[in-house]
């Protein structure tokens, strides 16, 4: 009797055992990755005054220099080390901007789309065979900012240079429309490519419009119809719906500010994620109505070009390294599982005369949360709420993606943090940036 116990013990066990290593294996094998690089802004007259430098530099340096944008040599190192980490990714979201900060006196039409064409070739010479969904920004138009839609002519030949990504010809035709699309990644997986240029405003061709493109109409029908098919989806875009910090504005004109936040928060329980790009720093937010419901993750990834932002005060930020993401997801039911953050320090690298490109965190460890989720964000937001306090100053360091916190934020630059990634009403965020102040920070 002892001995058929013993056995059947045994065999309990050896079941128990396979079912934990079959749902390993099954884990295992749904986990995915994807790139995400954003912002190359590639100068084909790199280091000289007049153009993305603004204003002499005497030794720009062969890697890039904070006062220019790219030069070619950095945009295909981080390519480069983007295919020597993970080179067989599921596929890579490009979030636009590819195009230097040249005045438009000293730019045409044709070296804007020179730009485009070589950043894509750069990418295709590395990933030959991957999937890469590409979004317009603001700097892939002539002049920057220009577009309701009506470009035609350039939509075509844009879409038409990533037409073997973006294939299908239903897709292709809201693509030259007015740069939108969407791909599915795996069988319930979904990514939206949405222009959100068009509702910059810094955009003065889009102002007095209320859906250019009928983009937002195309959105509702397609997030409706993911959503009837049991599908997830990931919003892909350049300019973001939320409140850029630390200055506290929106990016887009009223009219699609409400409109698109509505529409989101509206489908959250389809959204697993949006990635945005525009402010080449490295933040993370939630995009939620004011009482909370409705409520997406959302990850803002930094640029490759190295060109520092100004702060609202007027001064320049010390570092703007450039980064490249990789995220971890899971392809069945697109939760994003955690990324890396990689860069490499130009001031270095120009010294060294080689690139050392190294992981500048992990979020999941650097967090000390399970993944990339609405409540991981509201945990790390938990965390952030103390001024001064270890959790927002890491924020405020990889911000710049600089490993070394020597550009701390100021006690208001930290609230402008802290509130802007909860909140995209502007009076709640400033009433709230009032109160983190005062270190009164418990109610949102
Ligand atoms: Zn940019
Ligand atoms: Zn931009």
């Amino acid at each position: 009797m002892w001995e058929f116990g013993a056995v059947l013990f045994s065999f309990i066990y050896f079941l128990i055992h396979v079912a934990i290593e079959s749902s390993q294996i099954q884990t295992d094998l749904d986990k995915g990755y994807f790139w995400h690089v954003t912002d190359l802004h590639y100068d084909d007259s790199y280091g000289k005054s007049g153009q993305s430098c603004g204003f002499p530099v005497s030794n720009p340096g062969p890697f890039g220099n904070g006062s220019c944008d790219s030069p070619l040599r950095l945009i295909e190192d981080s390519i480069m080390t983007m295919a020597k980490i993970k080179p067989d990714v599921d596929f890579i979201l490009w979030t636009g901007d590819n195009a230097a900060h040249i005045p438009t006196s000293e730019f045409s039409l044709k070296r804007n789309l020179y730009m485009i064409q070589t950043t894509t070739s750069a990418i295709k010479r590395k990933f030959p065979g991957t999937l890469v969904i590409p979004s317009y920004g603001n700097h892939d138009f002539f002049p920057a900012d220009y577009t309701n839609g009506t470009e035609t002519a350039f939509y075509d030949t844009v879409c038409r240079i990533w037409s073997s990504w973006i294939k299908d010809p239903e897709q292709m035709l809201t693509c030259r429309r007015g740069g939108f699309y969407s791909r599915l990644v795996s069988p319930k997986l979904r990514v939206l490519a949405v222009n959100t240029v068009l509702y910059l405003i810094e955009n003065p061709k889009s102002r007095n419009l209320t859906d250019p493109s009928a983009q937002f109409e195309w959105l509702e029908e397609t997030l409706t119809a993911a959503r009837e098919a049991g599908e997830k989806v990931i919003v892909s875009a350049h300019v973001p719906p939320t409140i850029p910090s630390p200055s506290v504005f929106h990016w887009f004109y009223p009219q699609y500010q409400g409109r698109y936040v509505e529409l989101m928060t509206r489908f959250s329980d389809v959204i697993v994620a949006h990635h945005y790009a525009h402010e080449h720093s490295d933040t993370f937010k939630i995009l939620q109505r004011n009482d909370e419901t409705g409520a997406s993750p959302v990850f803002l990834a930094p640029s490759v070009t190295p060109l520092r932002g100004t702060k609202p005060s007027g001064e320049q930020f010390a570092h703007r390294n450039p980064g490249v993401r990789l995220v971890q997801y899971d392809r069945q039911t697109g939760r994003h599982l955690g990324y890396q953050q990689f860069y490499t320090n130009i001031t270095e690298d120009n010294n060294l005369g080689k690139s050392k490109w190294d992981e500048l965190y992990s979020f999941t460890n650097a967090y000390d949360v399970p993944d990339m989720s609405v409540s991981s964000l509201r945990k790390i937001y938990h965390k952030m709420a103390k001024p001064f306090g270890a959790f927002i100053l890491q924020y405020c360091s990889f911000y710049s993606v600089t490993s070394t916190p020597d550009d701390v934020c100021t006690l208001e630059e930290q609230a402008a943090f802290w509130c802007g990634g909860q909140l995209t009403d502007l009076n709640k965020t400033n009433e709230c940036i009032n109160r983190y102040m005062k270190q009164d920070q418990n109610v949102l």
